[in-house]
C-alpha cells in the first residue's frame, strides 16, 4: 500500500487539509448504529434522524489528545480505504418551473463505496466556531482507527435533515465534433448530501454486510459501508442543472463526487461519470452510452 498523508486539524475548515495533530485512536463503531433496520426510502422530511444536537454529538466527543498513550502499531498495518465510485446519472428528464420561468434538466445519482474499508463521517459540534465539523474515519488492519478533517454537517432546510457539504458537483458540458468535452454551459457546483445506505451495490466481497449501519440523516455519523450505494432520486430538491436557452446540440450531463478532494479514498480517479444527452427544440433526448452518441456524431459529420 502506498504511503498515506495523515490529515487532521484544528477547528476550521481551509481549502487544503492540515496536518494531522491527533494520534491514533480507537473509534469502535457505536453499536447504537449497527443495528439499525432496513430503511430503504430517503424521506425529504424530518427523521428519528434528527438527533437532538447535545445527544448525538456526546457519543463522539474526542478524548484530549494529551491523555492518550502512543499507540506503537505493526509496520504493515494497512488503511481500509473506501473507494468512491458514481454511476452515470439516470431519470434525466426536462422540467419547467411556472415559479422561475426557468427550465431544469432534472437527474437522479447513485455513488458507492467500492474500496476496502466503510465511508465513514463523524460530525462534532465545535461551540468555539458553531459548525459542525466532520471527521472522516479510517479503519486499519489493526484495532485502531485513524481520522481526517474532511467537511461540515450543516442543516438542509429542505431537505429537513443533516448534509455534508461539498460533496458534488453537476455540469452540463458541450462537447466537441469529435465527442471531447468542449466547455461547461451550466453547472449546479458543491452540492451538499445526506450520505447514507440505499441500495446495495456488491453484495458478492467477502467483506459485504447486509446490515446497515448508516441509515439516518443526522449530524453524528453517516456513510457508507463496502458494496452499499446512495441514490438521489431526480425529484429530491436540487437534483437539477438550469437548462434555459440552451442552444440544440448534444451535450454531457458530468457528474463529479468528492469534487475539492476531502475524502481520503482508495482512488480519487474513478469519481466521475457522464451521460450523453441532446437538446431538439426544447425537447431532451438521452443517448444509451458514449458509443451511440459517437456515432450519431459520425454520421452527421459524414451526412451533414
Ligand atoms: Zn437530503
Amino acid at each position: 500500500m502506498s504511503m498515506i498523508p495523515w490529515f487532521s486539524g484544528g477547528a476550521s475548515l481551509s481549502d487544503e487539509p492540515q496536518p494531522i495533530s491527533v494520534p491514533g485512536h480507537s473509534l469502535p463503531l457505536p453499536a447504537a448504529f449497527s443495528d439499525l433496520a432496513a430503511q430503504p426510502t430517503r424521506p425529504q422530511t424530518s427523521l428519528a434522524e434528527s438527533t437532538p444536537m447535545d445527544q448525538g454529538l456526546r457519543f463522539f466527543n474526542r478524548p484530549d489528545p494529551s491523555m492518550l498513550e502512543p499507540e506503537t502499531e505493526p509496520a504493515d498495518l494497512e488503511i481500509l480505504l473506501p473507494d468512491l465510485q458514481v454511476l452515470p446519472p439516470f431519470d434525466l428528464h426536462l422540467k419547467y418551473s411556472r415559479q422561475t420561468g426557468k427550465t431544469y434538466l432534472r437527474l437522479a445519482i447513485t455513488f458507492w463505496n467500492n474500496g476496502q474499508g466503510p465511508l465513514e463521517l463523524r460530525g462534532v459540534f465545535n461551540p468555539a466556531s458553531r459548525q459542525t465539523l466532520v471527521w472522516q474515519s479510517l479503519y486499519t488492519t489493526g484495532p485502531t482507527t485513524r481520522e481526517q478533517l474532511a467537511g461540515e454537517f450543516i442543516w438542509h432546510p429542505g431537505h429537513e435533515h443533516w448534509h455534508f457539504t461539498n460533496f458534488a458537483v453537476y455540469e452540463l458540458w458541450s462537447v466537441s465534433a469529435d465527442g471531447a468535452l468542449d466547455r461547461v454551459v451550466a453547472s449546479r457546483g458543491k452540492v451538499t448530501f445526506c450520505i447514507l445506505e440505499t441500495d446495495i451495490l456488491d453484495s458478492e466481497r467477502p467483506d459485504f454486510s447486509r446490515r446497515r449501519s448508516y441509515a439516518v440523516c443526522g449530524p453524528g455519523l453517516q456513510g457508507l459501508s463496502v458494496g452499499w450505494g446512495d441514490t438521489y432520486d431526480s425529484d429530491l430538491d436540487g437534483q437539477l442543472v438550469e437548462s434555459t436557452g440552451i442552444p440544440n446540440g448534444i451535450y454531457a450531463l458530468v457528474v463529479r463526487v468528492d469534487p475539492a478532494n476531502r475524502i481520503l479514498e482508495a482512488d480519487d480517479a474513478n469519481n466521475t461519470a457522464a451521460t450523453y444527452i441532446e437538446f431538439v427544440e426544447g425537447r431532451l433526448y438521452v443517448y444509451e452510452g458514449e458509443a451511440q452518441m459517437l456515432e450519431t456524431l459520425r454520421r452527421c459529420l459524414r451526412l451533414c
